[in-house]
Order: C-alpha cells, then structure tokens, then sequence
C-alpha cells in the first residue's frame, strides 16, 4: 500500500508534512461499500490522494510550509476537497512545498527540504515538490499541487510524472491559501496522463464561492483520449531553444517533435518577440499580489504570534519578522515596493501592460496552432542548496512556465526522457484558454 511506501521511503524523500493513516484506512473501508451499493460511481473512487499543504482541508493542520501558519486548522474544507469527498477519493496526507508557493525547489519550507526520489541529492522541483515527490515515490497515486508559475509543471518534470495546470477559472480556489490570485490555480498531479484528466473531471467545476469560477461544459475529459493526432498542428517557439537550454534538455525536446511527425501531427517552428519580459512581468505582479494577500498573517487571526512584544505595531513586526522566511519577506518587500506610491506606474502598471502584449502573442499564436510545445525548465532538477545561493539565477528558471500562468492558459507536463544522470526530464504542452482537452488528447497520444 501507498502507506508501506511512506513508511519505507519518506523518512529520506520528506514528501509528506501530515499523514492519516488510521482514518484513511477508515474511510477505504468505508468507500470500498459506498461502491458496493453505488453511492460512488467515479472510477476514482477508494484511491489515495496527497493534498498540497495550502489547500484547507476542515479539521486538519494547513500550514503552506510556513511558521506563521504552524498550528492553522480551518474549519471549512476547500471546493476541491468537498469534490474528493464526493467522488470517494481517500485522503491520506499533506504534502510539502515552498512556503505559501515561493520557489522552485521545496527548499524554502520551514520543517524541512524535500528530496527527489530518482537520487536523493537533487531537489524535486517546487513549489509543488511534496506532492511531485509523493507520487514517483509511490507514495501516493494521485495529488493535488498549486500552479501559480510553474509550481506543477516543473516539479513534474523534474519528478517524472505528468501535471496539469488548467485555464484560470476552471478549478475553484475556493479554500486555496491565495499567493497570487490572478494567477494561482489548482491542479492534477499522477503517473500518466489519464490519471490526471479523470481527476481534473472531478476537481472542475463551477462554484459561485470563487468570483473568477467560469461556467464550463466541455469538462469530460477522459474520452478525449483517443491516441489520435493525425493533422493536429504544433508550434514551437524558436526563441525556447536558443541559449540557456540544456544540451540534453534540448535533444530529448528534439527527439519529441519527431515522435509528434510520425503519429502524423504538423510541427512548425514561430518565433516569440515578447520572452524576455516574461520573467520580469510575472515577479512584479505576483509579488504585488503576493504582498496584499500576505498582509492577513499579522499574529491576530492566524497561529503565530511573537512571545514578547510592546503594543500592536511592534507584535505585527515581530511577529512577521519570526514567522516569514527569508524568500517570502523578499516577495513581500519586492511587491510593495512596485505598489507604492511613485512606483506603481514605473512597475506594476507596466507590468500589467506587458502581460497584455506577451496575451497578443499568444493568442496570435493559437490563430495557426492547436498547442504550443515547450521545455518545462530549461535544465534538470538541481543539486540540493545550488538554487537558493541565487535567487535571481532561480527566477530564471521558471522562464517557459510563467507565460501560461500571466495569459490564463492550460498546460501539462508529461516525461519525455532523462538526462545522463538519470534525472527525468518533462515537455510542456500548452492549450488556448479552454483547450484542456487538445493538450491532453496530445499529451496522451505522445507518453
Ligand atoms: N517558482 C515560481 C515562484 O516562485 C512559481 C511558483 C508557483 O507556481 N507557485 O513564484
């Protein structure tokens, strides 16, 4: 059982923050009769699932890898969490990340990094790395991540497994800790693509709880999956490839586009004008939105609070000071500095106009093509302390994730190969707003 793994294995990986072993067997046996007498019907129904540490679940401890949230317990579960319950998915766990969903590597947790199961010395990606690990560990089946600029998609690489980040407003984020809200979706982490498109049928939906919720009726998935990509068009755009890529990223990224030809896809190189604003246009505006939604951990509504302090503004500071890590005090400053006064126009609202002209490309893009192909990172999963030297160098990284988070898009990621020293390496494939079901059909006909 996934519980055996866990016991075997997560003392070394630390994928896991929380685990409910007794009442998870509990609830099987539980499931294991509701389907019996049908009552669940989903063909998920009785299998594990890894919960992402910033999504609430009622009753248990949601921490989003933060001291300032060590002993949160919310007394409401999140729309996904309700949606498992009902299909009879069976929770058994938390899983690690970046604090409140910052970074790329697991590695800005409070209680501790997680290790990437295919050799221990390497990060598993971030900030979803918990629940990337979990599942090629066999720690688990299924589990859920948040993807605000690649935090699914890159740790999936990374790992070896397949993830999905689907178009903004098609999974609520009702009960998801918010990092940066006009960018921050919930989605599918498994080992294959169509262990992700049943779970993603389960977890979409509209829900008037979350105002950006859209009401979608083309959310059956799983019948997409036919193998056939006879005539589908593919773009790459040729600025993905120049410097900066790695060698052997590059190759098993070349090696994609022939798979693609020979099941009869058209494969088309273009070129992107707008790629290096990217980076900057995502950090200025998920930092921005970053430092308001963060403003509410201040020690009066949420678990920490500092032991001594003299009136209410020196609690707040303290308080902040003790309960942030370095990395989210560095988005907290960053975000209000091109928020204030003087700066705003200089930074965040250019930002904003940047993301408007990087859209254009997009959508200019998807007038020719149905998907577009990408390198989910530009290198393999790093040495474990290498990324955090260098914060700027880390932001890099996340250079052909951003895009899709800034312009709403869907994009998987699924394992196309590994480098010499074994580390898995993942292709990205993104879909116009809606368009779940080309990247899937496409993803599943490739794996
Ligand atoms: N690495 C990116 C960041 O730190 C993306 C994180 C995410 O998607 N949550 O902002």
């Amino acid at each position: 059982t996934v519980f055996e793994q866990i016991e075997k294995q997560d003392s070394e990986v630390h994928a896991y923050l929380d685990t409910y072993k007794e009442e998870a067997y509990k609830r099987a046996e539980e499931v294991q009769k509701g389907i019996e007498d049908g009552t669940y019907t989903s063909p998920l129904a009785g299998v594990p699932i890894a919960i992402k540490d910033n999504i609430c679940i009622n009753g248990k401890k949601t921490t989003c890898a933060s001291k300032i949230l060590e002993n949160f317990v919310p007394q409401y579960n999140a729309e996904v969490i309700d949606r498992l319950e009902k299909a009879g998915l069976v929770i058994i766990g938390k899983t690690n990340m970046d604090e409140f969903a910052m970074g790329s590597t697991t590695e800005t947790s409070a209680y501790g990094i997680t290790r990437n199961p295919w050799n221990l010395e390497h990060v598993p990606g971030g900030s979803s790395g918990g629940s990337c690990a979990a599942v090629a560990a066999g720690e688990t089946y299924l589990a859920l991540g948040s993807d605000t600029g690649g935090s699914i998609r890159q740790p999936s690489s990374y790992c070896g497994v397949t993830g999905i980040k689907p178009t903004y407003g098609t999974v609520s984020r009702y009960g998801l800790v918010a990092y940066a809200s006009s960018l921050d979706q919930i989605g599918p982490v498994g080992k294959d693509v169509s262990d992700c498109a049943a779970l993603l049928e389960i977890i979409a939906g509209h829900d008037t709880k979350d105002s950006t919720s859209m009401k979608r009726e083309d959310l059956q998935f799983s019948k997409e999956l036919t193998g056939d990509i006879k005539g589908m068009k593919f773009g790459v755009p040729e600025e993905y490839l120049a410097e900066g890529l790695d060698p052997e990223v590059k190759a098993s990224f070349m090696g994609v586009l022939d798979t693609l030809k020979e099941l009869g896809a058209e494969v088309e190189f273009f070129s992107i004008k707008t790629m290096e604003y990217m980076i900057p246009a995502y950090y200025i505006i998920a930092s921005a939105e970053a430092s308001s939604n963060l403003e509410r951990f201040d020690g009066v509504k949420y678990g920490f609070r500092a032991a001594e302090y003299e009136g209410l503004h020196d609690m707040y500071k303290k308080t902040r000071t003790a309960g942030f890590g370095e990395e989210v005090k560095r988005r907290i400053m960053l975000g209000s500095f091109v928020l204030s006064s003087g700066y705003y126009d200089a930074y965040y609202l250019k930002a904003l106009r940047t993301k408007a002209l990087i859209k254009k490309e997009f959508d200019q893009a998807f007038g020719k093509y149905d998907v577009l192909l990408a390198p989910a990172s530009p290198f393999t999963a790093p040495k474990i302390g290498e990324s955090l030297k260098d914060p700027l160098a880390m932001y890099l990284g996340d250079i052909y994730t951003v895009a899709v988070n800034l312009c709403g898009l869907p994009g998987i990621t699924v394992p196309c190969g590994k480098d010499s020293k074994g580390l898995p390496i993942g292709i990205q494939m993104i879909g116009d707003c809606f368009m779940e079901k080309k990247i899937l059909r496409a993803a599943h006909a490739y794996e």
